[in-house]
């Protein structure tokens, strides 16, 4: 393209955008295929991405090659590796390329979906994708948008739990001064239960005790209720967690589920990670109780292929969700959303404006099927499982909590020190990347196998470093 027509269109012209989109494309082509060959975490200090950054933002546009070409230079080297097969840090974050496509044609459609009537596409295509997962997943079959429940995409989990509690604080404070209002999770919860209760208000937040597999104990969570009771507060909402972050423990959904049914507190699931699993039917006993949950939510953007951000929330009936957040200023009064036939999504969270997200998840499912969904998280739980059974027999090494889905949570038997010591020996061989973590006072290293593009060879590679560096 000719110097002239740069001035004739600022940013790009359609022309441009064709050329330099392939060439984007072709390079993100080159990233994947070329991601587990780089070192996984960025050789950089703090400050030095921004250091090669102008000072102030430039006056005249650029060419598009310029930046580009930055891409290589300043982004590529100030990245950490997620989408790597040798990721086994935190929990995975697995994109895909059918769902890269997804998230680019979303951005080049710009839709706004808040109301149906401003993109009926992105809330219909929403709702279906929410209705299939119930069926993919095993979910509660009332939770279907066209019952009395409904799912929706958000932005995170986070979200997705702020949004419940405060449901759940809205409905409690008609009765009880807010003040009084308790939430409980176990203390293995993730801290996006604490977070959310701050930010929805509550004033008292408790966390339960756990068995010895990392589980809540129901009996605890009674005596901290009564406990509550006894001095005039109220016990609003409960967490039960199926897979928590630290060592992906399941909660007794069902007898928790009993319990707040009976107490009248909302019940909330967090399954962020270990919901995608469920698209297996061997690992649905561990989401057993599920219909006595007011709300539930899991990320498709940790374990499902698609790339973030892409949370799903469920809630078993989408009345007093939509009573708590619906407020209708002028502008935004429309005949179809009065009709009553309809859905606006602006209703079912805290943001107004929407990304179609749906999209992005539609052809995941669409150019995977379930077959492949099921045939990759058996594959990640299989390779964790061999891991497990090598862990087991080594008499340096010891699991420090059972392994239902594709997290190994181990120690070196030499004590906090030693286990300290190796998780960083094998982040700094530079080949994989782990998580140390700790359990009260005990040190361990958490291995979550997840990545899209991981493989058998890859598990086998990084026993090799566990095993050389013990
Ligand atoms: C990852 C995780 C979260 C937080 O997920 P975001 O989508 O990043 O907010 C919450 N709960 C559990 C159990 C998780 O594993």
């Amino acid at each position: 393209m000719s110097d002239e027509s740069r001035h004739d269109t600022p940013g790009l012209s359609s022309q441009e955008f064709r050329r330099y989109g392939k060439q984007l494309i072709d390079w993100l082509a080159d990233y994947w295929d070329e991601v587990a060959e780089t070192s996984i975490q960025p050789q950089v200090k703090p400050g030095e991405i921004r250091a090669k950054l102008p000072p102030r933002a430039p006056e005249k546009g650029e060419d598009f090659s310029a930046l580009i070409a930055d891409l290589e230079g300043i982004v590529k080297p100030g990245l950490t590796h997620w989408q790597s097969p040798n990721w086994f840090a935190y929990f995975p974050a697995n994109g895909s390329l059918p769902s890269i496509l997804g998230e680019l044609v979303s951005a080049g459609l710009g839709q706004q979906g808040m109301l149906w009537s401003t993109s009926p596409a992105c809330t219909e295509i929403e709702s279906h994708m929410a209705d299939w997962l119930v069926d993919l997943l095993a979910l509660p079959q009332s939770w279907k948008t066209t019952g009395p429940g409904g799912g929706v995409i958000q932005g995170s989990a986070s979200d997705a739990t702020h949004t419940a509690l405060v449901v759940a604080r809205d409905r409690a404070a008609e009765e009880h001064s807010l003040d009084a209002l308790v939430a409980y999770s176990s203390e293995q919860a993730h801290s996006s239960i604490e977070k959310g209760a701050k930010v929805a208000g509550f004033r008292h937040y408790r966390t339960v005790g756990v068995d010895d597999r990392l589980a809540m104990r129901p009996q605890a969570l009674e005596e901290a209720m009564a406990a509550d009771r006894a001095a005039g507060r109220v016990p609003t909402f409960v967490c039960s967690a199926v897979g928590t972050t630290g060592t992906t423990a399941v909660d007794p959904v069902r007898r928790v589920g009993e319990i707040a049914r009976r107490e009248g507190l909302w019940h909330h699931v967090d399954a962020a990670y270990a919901g995608s699993a469920m698209i297996c039917p061997e690992f649905r006993a561990l989401q057993d109780g599920l219909e006595l949950a007011d709300s539930y939510v899991f990320n498709p953007h940790k374990w499902l292929m698609v790339n973030f951000d892409c949370s799903m929330f469920y809630v078993a009936d989408r009345r007093p969700l939509i009573q708590t957040l619906s407020v209708l200023p002028p502008y935004l009064r429309d005949q179809t959303s009065e009709s009553g036939q309809v859905i606006d999504y602006r209703d079912w969270h805290v943001p107004l404006g929407r990304r179609f997200r749906a999209l992005k998840l539609w052809w995941v499912l669409r150019s995977f099927g379930a077959e492949n969904l099921r045939r990759m998280i058996r594959l990640h739980i299989e390779l964790a499982q061999e891991l497990s059974r090598r862990i087991d027999a080594d008499p340096r090494l010891e699991r420090v909590a059972p392994t239902p889905f594709a997290l190994v949570s181990f120690r070196h038997l030499d004590g906090n020190g030693a286990t300290d010591r190796l998780a960083v020996a094998i982040n700094q061989s530079d080949e994989v990347y782990l998580t140390p973590s700790k359990l009260g006072d005990l040190s361990f290293i958490r291995v979550a196998i997840g990545q899209t593009q991981t493989e058998h060879r890859h598990v086998e590679r990084l026993w090799e470093l566990i095993d050389q560096l013990a």
